[in-house]
């Protein structure tokens, strides 16, 4: 299982991150990324490469 955590201070809001994740782990929520299906992330890593804010984190638990 996979931990996805968004920093907002640093999270732009671009939207690259939701767009790319392959299973809809993530939504803009007030203007910043959060994690809305913690379970369904699969630790592919994409949203991390894609995130020029470097906002999020993704760990193995
Ligand atoms: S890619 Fe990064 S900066 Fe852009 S919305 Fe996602 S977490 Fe925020
Ligand atoms: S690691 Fe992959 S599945 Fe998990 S939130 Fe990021 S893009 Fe989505």
């Amino acid at each position: 299982m996979f931990e996805v955590t968004i920093d907002k201070d640093k999270c732009t809001g671009c939207e690259e991150c939701v767009d790319v994740c392959p299973s809809d782990v993530l939504e803009i929520v007030d203007g910043k990324s959060e994690v809305v299906e913690p379970e369904e992330c699969l630790g592919c890593e994409s949203c991390l490469e894609v995130c020029e804010a470097e906002a999020i984190t993704v760990e193995e638990v």
